[in-house]
């Protein structure tokens, strides 16, 4: 474990984003001058391998990054690390001097990759992608809507999920740099939670790539091998806020007078925060070890294969889901600890409550993970253990 680079992560949010949380809560201009001052930390795109300049760290020692800054504001940590998904497609299927030029500026400079894969239409069953790639010459031409994509505006580049107009069977992703012509936002959603993120309805309009901004293999395993890392971030936020939801508990009960005592000394109350504590344990073992199998994948002699080969990780899509549902029984149980005024927008709670929600719904909701799990690892005989 990275423990520098973890204490550097905390020692930022303490610095940077304690205390800001109404300000992040209030739906900031993207980016915020947050994201300016995580790279001159030396941690924006952290996972980026070190030869760009950036701190290399490893899915693993992320888990506990985005703990770290989830702790202060999971929108800024979720719009801080959702880039993963697309830098480790494109390092991994990307044509290497694509990889090169893009991973490299966006390392230098700080920036974001936007990832355009959500449609109203069809909603997770990406196979009704509608958006299309047409060739012209040694040229590609993009059309499509994009329902939500979160870093959109301030993006270096895009990568798009669509299919070919010539075969609907082929489905692609596509390197769109930012500034290409028929890149629209259409309107940034107000989110009811992660309201330091910004998330984008996109259209994109007679898009034209060089063709060999297709990046390698079907779309749909690139994006279940880029899926397995960032779904394991956003399960790790779930750890930060429910750290947060602990300690805010613990301050409060401290004050807090029941029967003629502090509620700390209530045994109701010390059963709550045990239970608590057990949950947020089991939450960052399941991210680590999901964590530490990605990163074995991405250790071996050819990873690019070893994760097309094993799709979407069953670990992953674990520690997504179940973050997902202990977060938010950590949020009812926060919730309710702190009474009417738990209710109210003059506590925290109610925006960490927010924002926990959006880890079981981001990147698949509950009925689509385990639709995934039955079908994956259930179903195949050969994969049951
Ligand atoms: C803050 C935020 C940021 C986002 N950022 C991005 C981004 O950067 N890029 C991007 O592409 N997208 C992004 N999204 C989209 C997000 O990933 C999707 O909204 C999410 O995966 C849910 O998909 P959906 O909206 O298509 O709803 P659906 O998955 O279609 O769900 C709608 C309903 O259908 C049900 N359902 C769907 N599939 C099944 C099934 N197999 N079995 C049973 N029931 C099912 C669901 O349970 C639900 O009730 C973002 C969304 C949010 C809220």
């Amino acid at each position: 474990m990275n423990a520098e680079l973890i204490d550097r992560a905390r020692g930022f949010a303490e610095r940077e984003l304690l205390g800001r949380e109404r300000w992040f809560d209030s739906k900031p201009p993207a980016p915020t001058a947050a994201s300016a001052a995580l790279h001159a930390a030396g941690l924006a795109n952290w996972w980026l391998p070190a030869e760009y300049g950036t701190a290399g760290a490893s899915l693993t020692d992320s888990v506990d990054i985005v703990s770290e800054l989830s702790y202060a504001d999971a929108g800024f940590a979720f719009s801080s690390f959702l880039s993963v998904l697309g830098t480790t497609m494109l390092r991994l299927y990307g044509a290497p001097a694509l990889a090169e030029q893009y991973l490299g500026r966006m390392a230098a400079g700080g920036g974001f990759c936007g990832i355009l894969v959500s449609e109203e239409d069809a909603g997770s069953e990406l196979g009704r992608t509608a958006a299309l790639f047409t060739a012209k010459g040694d040229r590609l031409v993009l059309d499509g809507d994009k329902y939500f994509a979160t870093n959109t505006d301030a993006a270096d580049f895009l990568l798009v999920a669509a299919r070919s107009a010539e075969d609907d069977a082929v489905f692609g992703v596509v390197l769109v740099p930012r500034d290409t012509p028929g890149v629209e936002i259409v309107k940034r959603w107000d989110m009811i939670g992660m309201r330091g993120s910004a998330t984008y309805q996109v259209r994109l309009s007679g898009c034209e790539v060089p063709a060999a901004n297709l990046l390698r293999g079907h779309g749909l395993r690139l994006l279940e091998a880029g899926l397995n890392a960032s779904r394991i971030l956003i399960a790790s936020t779930a750890i930060g806020v429910c750290r947060r939801i602990r300690d805010l508990a613990m301050e409060y009960a401290a004050a807090k007078q029941v029967k003629g005592a502090p509620l700390l000394g209530n045994a109701v109350f010390a059963g709550k925060l045990g239970q608590v504590e057990m949950l947020i344990d089991v939450m960052r073992n399941q991210c680590r070890s999901a964590a530490a199998e990605f990163d074995r994948a991405m250790a071996s002699a050819d990873p690019a294969a070893a994760l097309y080969r094993a799709g979407t990780l069953r670990s992953a899509l674990a520690a997504k889901m179940y973050c997902g549902q202990a977060g938010w029984e950590v949020a009812t149980i926060g919730s309710e600890l702190f009474g009417g005024l738990g209710y109210t927008h003059d506590h925290l709670i109610g925006k960490l409550v927010r924002d926990l929600r959006y880890v079981g719904l981001v990147e698949g909701g509950d009925d689509v993970i385990r639709d995934l799990l039955y079908t994956r690892y259930v179903i195949p005989t050969a994969k049951r253990r």
